[in-house]
């Protein structure tokens, strides 16, 4: 590659040359490639510097076998990873991920992404992302246990709080955080913010199992206000049950919205009546502490349960995709768009396909990209990192009231980079307010 490229094919095809069979990166890529090259074009300095393909090029990949026994006393193999992508404004920063689907793909993309992400918050962390093909399903406290400790101690001499600080992800909540921080502590013999998502008891921040959740209403009601509106008395749409949809959920019934879906990978629950706080503690129970199935909802409130399928047909107003990655695909997307729903925050990391993102993009609706809306989590893990480097733990008020500040502030720069002719482009703002701060520290350096 001698010249330098602006056009999003041609850098396209250069990326895909490089990192073939990674089809979650490669979109990751392009949905930002499309919006900073034009960008870029116009800031050659960038160009001459190759600031992009540096970027898009991992600082480094580490992938390692991790060995465990089970409760039958059978050997199981699983791969661990960490991908530390880019740490040019801060330690690197991201979680991990336990879930069969795990693959370096989907793992260059999450950390692609929270490279942006973490630059959004204004805080000084680099982004990474980590995890492993484990299926935390259907595996007693045990065996999760000693996955976690076989996972940590390969994991540990890559880690640091000066150097890679992991948290949670999907299949990666406070039970996970617990093992995998002990045996960090236990293998270090120190005491340091390695991690975030800790318990309240070991150096947690308040909050932080709210903040994703949280973060993205606060988000979504900035944007409503753009239109004059707010969110009480609007029906919503929340996909998935665990973190990230329970804390939606929670926010959402607080300042008087309406959710009537849940769901898990098994299928989703309809609930006209709205879910309230009575039925919000029973599907945490249910999720945190029994791990069962979200059809149990159904069984227990009288409700609609509709195995295999997602909930995007049910007509809303608002909808918080917060599973996974490619949950809404155009066709859901057509769905929505025709039920009347003119939001979609993601709380999820790119829930939305690049065909349905378009989709959006056309019908001009409220759509704000995973990258700004779940920013909530993250600026809050930093905010951990804060409290332990100083010995301190903050209440509550104050870290709600930080990460609300932080969430106004990301939904400001996404109006500064993204706003043409009164309508803004959330897709554009957070992906070239989130470029800038990192490819300004990437030319700062040099050539490195
Ligand atoms: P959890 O593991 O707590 O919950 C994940 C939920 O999504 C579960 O209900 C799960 O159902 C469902 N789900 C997972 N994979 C699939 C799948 N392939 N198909 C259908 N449903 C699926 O994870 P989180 O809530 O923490 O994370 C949810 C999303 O939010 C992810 O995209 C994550 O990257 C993103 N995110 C999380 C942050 C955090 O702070 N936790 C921060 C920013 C983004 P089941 O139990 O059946 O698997």
């Amino acid at each position: 590659m001698e010249a330098v490229m602006s056009d999003l094919d041609m850098f396209m095809n250069y990326l895909e040359a490089r990192s073939p069979g990674e089809p979650e990166f490669h979109q990751a890529v392009r949905e930002v490639s499309e919006k900073v090259l034009p960008y870029i074009e116009t800031h050659p300095e960038y160009a001459r510097a190759r600031i992009l393909e540096r970027m898009t090029e991992p600082d480094r990949v580490i992938m390692f076998r991790v060995t465990w026994e089970d409760d039958e006393g059978n050997v199981q193999i699983n791969r661990g990873y960490r991908v530390q992508f880019n740490g040019a404004i801060g330690p690197y920063k991201g979680g991990l991920r336990f879930h069969p689907s795990v693959n370096l793909s989907i793992l260059k993309f999450l950390g692609f992404e929270q490279i942006l992400k973490n630059s959004l918050t204004g805080l000084p962390m680099g982004g990474g992302k980590g995890g492993s093909d484990f299926d935390p399903k259907g595996k007693s406290d045990a065996e999760v246990m000693r996955f976690c400790q076989s996972f940590m101690s390969e994991l540990f001499r890559h880690i640091g709080k000066n150097v890679d600080v992991p948290a949670g992800d999907i299949g990666v909540g406070a039970r996970e955080i617990g093992y995998l921080f002990g045996q960090y502590r236990r293998l270090k013999n120190e005491f340091t913010g390695t991690m975030t998502g800790k318990g309240l008891s070991y150096g947690g921040s308040l909050i932080r199992p709210e903040a994703t959740g949280y973060g993205n209403v606060y988000f979504a009601a900035e944007m409503l206000k753009t239109r004059g509106k707010t969110l009480d008395g609007k029906t919503c749409l929340v996909s998935g049950s665990g973190n990230v949809a329970q804390y939606t959920t929670e926010k959402l019934i607080h300042l008087g919205a309406k959710v009537v879906t849940l769901s898990d990978s098994s299928g989703f629950i309809y609930d006209p009546d709205g879910i309230t706080r009575e039925k919000l503690d029973f599907v945490m129970d249910l999720k945190n502490n029994r791990r069962g199935r979200i059809k149990e909802y159904a069984d227990k409130f009288g409700c609609a349960y509709y195995p295999g399928e997602k909930p995007w047909n049910v007509p809303c107003d608002l909808a918080f995709p917060s599973a996974t990655q490619n949950e809404i695909t155009a066709g859901d997307a057509r769905a929505l768009l025709e039920n009347g729903c003119y939001l979609v925050s993601e709380g999820a990391n790119m829930p939305t396909t690049y065909e349905a993102t378009k989709l959006f993009e056309e019908a001009r609706i409220l759509f704000g990209p995973g990258k700004a809306a779940n920013a909530g989590g993250v600026a809050i893990s930093g905010l951990e990192m804060t409290q332990n480097s100083m010995r301190l733990t903050w209440t509550r008020e104050q870290v709600e009231e930080k990460l609300q500040e932080i969430m106004q502030r990301i939904h400001e720069q996404c109006l500064e980079y993204g706003s043409t002719n009164g309508y803004c482009d959330y897709v554009k703002g957070a992906n070239i307010a989130g470029f800038v701060k990192v490819a300004d520290a990437m030319l700062a350096y040099g050539v490195v």
